[in-house]
């Protein structure tokens, strides 16, 4: 007998991306960034006066909406934090959705919206991408059933990013709430915050984890109107990020120089691991984001174990709709180099 609800009891949770114990193995299996964090961060953390961690920390997360505010120019009562995009992303299931509510995404996408939409009694909408992973025709008619959709875009794990414009056209025709899911945007041209003045039903969500190097301090955030928000705090935690997480993220943020020129880097080795994956005979698929998602032309599962055998972590994808595809995080230039070279030479065993 269990004292868990019985749906939850039979429940697969999610399951996060392999982190390497023992053997040093190179992650390029879970998107994190390959340079430190920002000096300024390690500064912030340094410099913490410790005593205060005797008190709580400061509910709304000021530091960080205020540092949020100034970099993205949107005012801090339209912003809240959270521990981890993933937290921001529970809010806002605990906010939108109960009992036999449908919530809606895109297939493939991001792998935990159906956990939360579980763990909330919720029911599931998915709608599968076009065959080249673009936005489907009709969304909105596709979506009518659901009260809260997820976009993520640059979409994860396909790495493309949404035509804006059709993404308009299925908001302006949605009649609940459309979460945009930006994890990945900073390695895109272009990103959605436009759309939260543009829309009273647009949520954007952001985290730290990816382009800012802080995956292990854990910090989000999310964007929309004054009301949503005012909304979204009532749902979150009382105290939902640490005081020293706060710290980190505001030195992170404010530091901008740092940020843009890593970034930078990543885009450009991002570009540079396309086209040679490409020569060497992989389906690179378009990405904005910091990973590429492609068939290679050996067996995907072959070629994951073989790569690890190498000492090298990568993802394999084997879903409804999509076989045979890896998906590779873009480290740095020298862990890309020699990740191609490892690659070479199985391919050559291969022959
Ligand atoms: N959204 C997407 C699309 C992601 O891939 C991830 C990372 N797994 C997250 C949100 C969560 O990021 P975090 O909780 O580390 O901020």
């Amino acid at each position: 007998m269990s004292y868990f609800r019985p749906d939850i009891e039979a429940m697969e949770g999610y399951v996060p991306g392999e982190q390497p114990k023992g053997r040093v193995l190179t992650k390029l299996n879970t998107n994190e960034n390959p340079f430190p964090p920002s000096p300024k961060v390690v500064e912030a953390i340094r410099n913490f006066p410790f005593e205060e961690l005797r008190k709580y920390p400061a509910p709304y997360s000021d530091p960080v909406r205020e540092a949020a505010s100034k970099v993205y120019d949107i005012p801090a009562d339209q912003i809240i934090a959270g521990n981890g995009s993933d937290d921001i992303l529970t809010i806002l299931f605990r906010s939108f959705v109960g009992e036999g509510h449908t919530v809606g995404w895109l297939n493939p996408s991001y792998s935990l919206y159906p956990v939360l939409a579980n763990i909330q009694g919720g029911e599931h909408l998915t709608v599968d991408l076009k065959d080249n992973f673009g936005l489907p025709d009709n969304l909105a008619e596709k979506a009518k059933s659901s009260k809260l959709f997820f976009i993520t875009r640059p979409n994860a794990p396909t790495g493309n990013a949404f035509e804006k414009d059709r993404l308009r056209e299925f908001i302006a025709n949605y009649h609940g709430i459309v979460v945009i899911d930006e994890a990945y945007a900073d390695f895109c041209e272009d990103n959605c915050f436009d759309m939260i003045d543009e829309f009273p039903n647009v949520i954007i969500t952001r985290t730290l984890s990816k382009s800012y190097s802080l995956a292990g301090i854990r910090a989000g955030l999310a964007f929309s109107n004054k009301n949503i928000i005012m909304g979204m705090h009532k749902v979150r935690d009382s105290y939902n990020v640490n005081g020293l997480t706060q710290a980190a993220a505001a030195a992170a943020l404010l530091d901008q120089d740092y940020f843009l020129k890593n970034t930078q880097i990543v885009i450009d080795t991002r570009k540079k691991t396309a086209k040679r994956l490409q020569e060497l005979g992989f389906d690179v698929k378009p990405s904005e984001a910091n990973f590429l998602f492609c068939i290679p032309p050996i067996n995907a599962e072959e070629f994951t174990h073989k790569v690890k055998e190498g000492g090298f972590l990568i993802r394999y994808f084997n879903t409804k709709g999509i076989d045979n595809y890896v998906r590779i995080s873009i480290g740095s230039q020298q862990e890309m180099n020699e990740f191609l070279a490892l690659t070479e030479s199985i391919l050559q065993d291969n022959k």
